[in-house]
């Protein structure tokens, strides 16, 4: 039997742990792809700058095939999950920002020592990041 996996399945698969950045960065790559529409031209390429290094980035090297070895990937370190997409050829990016009260939720949640108490924290965050509304996830700008 051969099922096809689900975009979930290949971005955990790839990342290789299950974590809050990761949902977060699979979030945000899905919301990209729905606000971008269809790829402009045949040879057109996405590209994605990512302004903080974190486990996300990989869900846009799965989902988005953006991928840091071809260089339509990068990360440009400013400490914020702001997320800038756009396809070659194009004038219009997008901007999507994860809201400081999701954000909040993920500061020290690598920090806890129990593993229970770190799954649980880890549970919690993932079905923030998956769970909340839209509006309250992120803003999402053209620019
Ligand atoms: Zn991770």
């Amino acid at each position: 039997m051969c099922v096809e996996k689900t975009p979930w399945e290949q971005v955990i698969d790839f990342h290789g742990h299950t974590c809050p950045e990761i949902a977060l960065g699979f979030r945000v790559a899905q919301i990209a792809m729905r606000e971008l529409g269809i790829r402009p031209a045949p040879t057109s390429q996405l590209l994605v700058t990512a302004y903080t290094h974190s486990c996300a980035i990989d869900a846009f090297q799965v989902l988005n095939r953006a991928t840091y070895g071809r260089g339509t990937l990068t990360v440009n370190e400013k400490k914020q999950h702001d997320y800038h997409f756009q396809y070659t050829g194009t004038s219009e990016g997008l901007q999507i920002s994860i809201r400081s009260e999701i954000l909040d939720h993920l500061v020290g949640i690598h920090e806890h020592t129990n593993t229970r108490e770190k799954q649980n924290k880890y549970l919690e965050a993932i079905q923030l990041i998956l769970g909340s509304e839209e509006t309250l996830f992120c803003t999402i700008q053209k620019v």
